[in-house]
């Protein structure tokens, strides 16, 4: 973690909470310079973001032999990443399917290993709390950190076994793995809220199914444990979308 400095852990956080909802290939799911630099609420210019962590995360993606993430960073006139991107690879500008590939590699790689220093220190000591004057872009970091502390809420509740299937993953270190998905999508076109009604915690296969509507959600075979449950409204939402895609 030294290693990516603070604002290349903040740059990788940023990127890994978008993976849920990116869809490889469609750059309009990734995220803009703009969008990025002021979330991250960085000083100075978008193109900033270079310096500002983003090449960090490229290069040490690079050394660790990561999948690299750092190409859900675009601009927005071209829709394409950085010129950087591809030379940190030693790859041509122009490599679209590279990009694709390295994108949807990076949806199914499990970065929180490489997140959990990051992640665990808010835990211990909540961090919302220390900010005493907070200006527009800070609001908007801390909605990012309780996003994050959320899903990880629910996910710890069910003991992060899938609720469609049960299964959990047993991380090396002892760890137990899950994902969460919103189950009306956050952002455009579906604009989904951020909010325990709407997530369920599911395995990577089910994540997958669900991101892509493949599979519907029947409320009766959902397992549900205590102080988590599911809004009726965003299940009738994903299962309108399910069979509005089937052909
Ligand atoms: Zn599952």
């Amino acid at each position: 973690m030294t290693k990516l400095g603070k604002q290349g852990t903040a740059v990788l956080r940023l990127l890994v909470d978008l993976l849920p909802n990116v869809r490889p290939g469609d750059p309009r799911t990734y995220i803009s310079y703009g969008k990025a630099h002021a979330l991250l609420g960085f000083p100075g210019t978008p193109q900033d973001l270079e310096y500002q962590g983003l090449g960090d995360v490229a290069v040490f993606a690079k050394d660790e032999d990561l999948p690299a993430i750092t190409g859900l960073v675009i601009r927005q006139d071209t829709l394409g990443p950085g010129k950087g991107y591809f030379e940190v690879y030693g790859k041509d500008e122009m490599d679209f399917t590279w990009w694709e590939n390295q994108v949807a590699l990076s949806k199914r790689f499990n970065w929180r290993p490489y997140l959990d220093a990051e992640l665990s220190a808010p835990r211990a000591t909540p961090p919302a709390n220390d900010i005493s004057q907070p200006t527009r872009v800070d609001t908007k970091v801390s909605r990012i950190l309780r996003d994050t502390q959320l899903a990880r809420l629910i996910k710890e509740k069910h003991n992060f076994a899938c609720q469609l299937c049960g299964k959990t993953i047993l991380l090396a270190n002892g760890e137990r793995y899950a994902e969460a998905h919103h189950i009306q999508p956050l952002g455009s076109p579906h604009d989904g809220p951020d909010i325990e009604g709407n997530i369920i915690c599911v395995c990577p296969n089910h994540h997958v199914e669900l991101d892509y509507f493949a599979r519907p959600l029947d409320p009766d075979q959902i397992r549900i444990v205590a102080g988590h449950e599911l809004d009726p409204r965003f299940l009738d939402y994903h299962n309108r979308h399910h069979t509005s895609l089937r052909r």
